[in-house]
């Protein structure tokens, strides 16, 4: 069954980019869902804590007035308008054309919805497509479109809220590792290490400045994220990955300072410039380690 599908697939690769296509829109949608949620979710998580623990501490003074908790997950309650509570039905959820005949406002209310909606869905769409293209119908495919749909919800939810979620970052990071375990990506060792140099080249980075500067120039998260590419790519590629997230942050700050006046010390997240140079690292390192190497290594040899 499995096989006649693949078969299907590699005779008829058009069938395979739309496959992909519709996938990762429908993907999107569901990102979009995540990337507002989780959040969310894990504030309501850290709240229950702390209720739990001062309750503890605090035995002789009355805990909090207790509310029960009302369910709140990825799937539950269903999505609806935040103004007039009109709840989102399947018809308006298909990626991007349910906004665009919705002319980007709720049916209940003419509330505006945001255009980020179907941005996230197409990029998702966009970026499926791009790592079906580089490594054809292949199980790597699959994985790599794990790993690109996690980063497209932690570059959003780090731009938000300042946060890369455990919940994401983590899966990643052991998923990159068993990728090289079963074979299918790179050796095993060099994932192990990669994951290991990753972490620590942050965590030096932070510290330094840190210790340089009195500032926090990056979150624990960062460090995840940077062994995550380490796990998937190599210790081989996390210089590589350094140099080009420099790169897009840099353009990234001087285009957010540029467009919001604010003052130096804006607070800027570093994660999403890992995301966006890993992914690139991704796709095209080992090109760009090569014409590297080629054109200037080699000749100053
Ligand atoms: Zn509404």
């Amino acid at each position: 069954m499995f096989d006649d599908i693949i078969a299907v697939m590699v005779n008829h690769p058009t069938y395979f980019y739309g496959t992909v296509l519709v996938f990762g829109l429908i993907i999107g949608s569901f990102l979009n869902v995540v990337i507002h949620r989780l959040p969310i979710m894990m504030e309501k998580d850290w709240v229950c804590e702390c209720r739990e623990y001062l309750a503890k501490e605090l035995v002789d003074k009355k805990p909090a007035e207790e509310t029960e908790p009302q369910v709140y997950n990825l799937s539950v309650p269903r999505s609806a308008c935040p103004k007039c509570g009109h709840k989102i039905t399947a018809l308006e959820n298909i990626p991007i054309i349910s906004w665009l005949v919705l002319r980007g406002k709720c049916s209940g209310c003419a509330n505006p919805i945001s255009i980020r909606y179907p941005l996230v869905e197409l990029l998702t769409g966009a970026l499926s497509l791009a790592v079906a293209i580089n490594w054809g119908p292949t199980q790597v495919t699959l994985l790599y479109l794990v790993l690109t749909w996690g980063l497209i919800a932690l570059t959003f939810i780090d731009f938000d809220t300042m946060l890369l979620p455990d919940e994401i970052t983590l899966p990643l990071l052991w998923l990159g590792l068993l990728v090289a375990v079963w074979g299918l990506g790179i050796p095993p060792t060099d994932a192990i290490v990669g994951a290991c140099v990753g972490y620590l080249s942050l965590w030096s980075v932070y510290w330094g400045f840190k210790l340089a500067t009195g500032k926090e120039g990056m979150g624990y998260g960062d460090f995840k994220l940077m062994a995550v590419f380490g796990a998937w790519l190599g210790w081989q590629s996390v210089f590589l990955i350094l140099l080009l997230s420099s790169f897009v942050g840099a353009i990234f700050v001087i285009a957010i300072l540029y467009a919001q006046k604010k003052g130096k010390n804006t607070q800027v997240p570093f994660g999403p410039y890992i995301a966006i140079a890993g992914w690139i690292a991704l796709l095209w390192g080992d090109s760009m380690i090569e014409f590297y190497l080629q054109n200037y290594f080699y000749q100053a040899v």
